[in-house]
């Protein structure tokens, strides 16, 4: 076994800078990295959105939030408003929070059900009047108060974050090669990598390599071969197209994704300016159309001229082949409803980390990296394939290919059970809490056919109290917030 002390990362978007700064902020001592990247290719160019965890990443790496807010023009987020999803007209809001409170035998939407079963005076209020993300996010609220604690995200600017991360890993001691990839050398007995030819003639050889070649995969897939699973029989969009447009009025703290009649479309409000972008499939909507639709849509003064991206659902065979290791679209690409690619990223470099082969590549290892990878992306699939599935609309030829299509058999024990039961548990590795497959399936429209009992068990009035205890402290807390423009202002004067 030969000792792990040479890293070449080829890429230089957010995987490549995210794992070239964590690496050598974390594990660097032992390491010299090199990061490849070829200006003339460029990046994807999106991925605006994230999910929560990207903030334990950022205490990780000593990064402070104000530089951060600074330099990336990020927002803040606090879930995903779905419009036109269950039913065109509908709106829900999957926030970060936690909806009421919860008892040992249950979650509180047994407590909501009960309400809504007994047609109590409570049944009128929504599941998200009481969450506290969700009233703060419908009222345009953010802050950071002990006395009213939101969980949160960042909507950023993806080429400004990547640069971001360049600049402390650069600090951090990695060294950046400007090149392109035109050959990648093998080893003729185990056919791991051992060395990256480059157009200016370079050569950089290597023990471990992480393939962060964006779509292309150019390492684990053009030169290992390593195979893809298609996930398109399950998710049905296969094109976006991407957008920028000016910001009218304050940024929104959370990300819009409307529904239409063959995909959705994203906006993210930034500091400076909107990411919109159309999601569709190409067998239901051709380019022109989206193009149309999507330019139509926006109502703000568009920045850039869109482009379409191609896309195949899915995931790599293996996220870690030989020496080599795949992070971000390398590794493969579900769909971004749900803003899971950056932290998929995360996810991969910690597990890369914890399993860091400074002694030596070994099977032992790249199979708990695989396991752990593939547990992680078929329960992201199942809830993204949720979206889809759990639907009335049959609208189009799109939602009702979505309504017939197969689905997981996971994920159908996932919904039968809540459907039946309303119950929800989680599986190993999902990113998602019970309180999130909870909003979704309701805001979609699945409404369970019993709850636990356990709810019964508060006589009635105290009941009514509680319920109304939980909404009035949702409301006073959200009250107490400055807006979300205000705050973001004063914090990065
Ligand atoms: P890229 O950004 O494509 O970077 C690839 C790098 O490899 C570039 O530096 C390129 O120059 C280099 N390269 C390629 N070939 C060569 C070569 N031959 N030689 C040298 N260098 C080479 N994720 C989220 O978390 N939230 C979102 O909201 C979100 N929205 C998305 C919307 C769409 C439509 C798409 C397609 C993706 C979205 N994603 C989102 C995913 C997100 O964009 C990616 O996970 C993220 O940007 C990481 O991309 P990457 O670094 O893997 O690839």
């Amino acid at each position: 076994m030969k000792p792990v002390r040479n890293i070449v990362i080829a890429g230089g978007g957010t995987a490549g800078w995210m794992a070239a700064a964590a690496l050598s902020k974390l594990i660097g001592k032992h390491l010299s990295i090199t990061l490849i990247e070829s200006d003339d290719i460029g990046t994807v160019g999106v991925g605006e959105a994230t999910i929560p965890p990207i903030r334990t990443l950022h205490k990780l790496l000593g990064i402070d939030e104000k530089t951060f807010l600074r330099h990336t023009n990020a927002t803040f987020k606090l879930g995903i408003q779905f419009e036109n999803w269950g039913q065109k007209g509908d709106s829900y809001i999957h926030s970060f929070g936690v909806t009421g409170r919860e008892c040992w035998a249950g979650e509180f939407h047994h407590f909501w059900l009960r309400a809504q079963a007994e047609k109590a005076e409570h049944a009128e209020y929504g599941f998200g009047s009481y969450c506290l993300e969700h009233q703060a996010a419908l009222n345009g609220k953010f802050g950071l108060s002990q006395n009213a604690p939101l969980n949160f995200a960042y909507h950023l600017d993806a080429s400004k974050y990547a640069g971001f991360l360049g600049r402390l890993a650069k600090q951090a001691g990695v060294k950046r090669i400007e090149g392109k990839i035109e050959h990648v050398t093998k080893d003729n007995q185990n056919g791991f990598i051992t060395a990256l030819k480059l157009n200016n003639g370079l050569t950089v050889e290597g023990d471990l390599f992480i393939d962060c070649t964006g779509f292309h995969g150019l390492l684990i897939e053009q030169a290992l071969h390593t195979g893809y699973c298609d996930w398109s029989h399950y998710l049905p969009c296969d094109s976006a197209l991407a957008m920028q447009s000016e910001l009218q009025g304050q940024p929104a703290p959370f990300t819009r994704s409307v529904a239409h009649d063959a995909g959705w479309r994203w906006h993210i409000p930034l500091q400076h300016r909107m990411g919109n972008g159309l999601v569709y499939c190409k067998r239901y909507l051709s380019d022109d159309e989206a193009n149309a639709r999507l330019r139509k849509a926006v109502s703000s003064h568009p920045i850039n001229e869109p482009r379409v991206i191609r896309f195949t659902p899915g995931k790599r065979r293996y996220g870690w082949n030989k020496n080599c290791v795949a992070l971000g679209l390398a590794s493969g690409f579900i769909e971004p409803l749900e803003s899971t690619s950056i932290h998929l990223i995360m996810t991969a470099v910690v597990r890369l980390m914890r399993l860091f082969p400074f002694d030596g590549i070994t099977q032992a290892g790249i199979d708990e990296y695989n396991s752990k990878f593939d547990s992680e992306m078929h329960c992201i699939l199942d809830f993204i394939a949720m979206h889809y599935k759990v639907t009335e609309r049959d609208d189009s030829e799109f939602w009702r290919h979505c309504q017939h299509m197969d689905i997981p058999d996971s994920l159908q024990h996932k919904l039968d059970l809540f459907k039946q039961t309303g119950r929800v548990f989680l599986d190993d590795g999902d990113i998602f809490r019970v309180d999130s497959w909870t909003q979704v399936m309701l805001g979609q429209r699945l409404r369970p056919q019993q709850y636990h009992r356990i709810a019964d068990e508060m006589p009635k009035e105290e009941f009514n109290r509680f319920m109304q205890g939980l909404r009035e402290q949702v409301k006073q807390q959200m009250q107490s917030l400055p807006s979300h423009g205000d705050f973001i202002n004063r914090t990065i004067k």
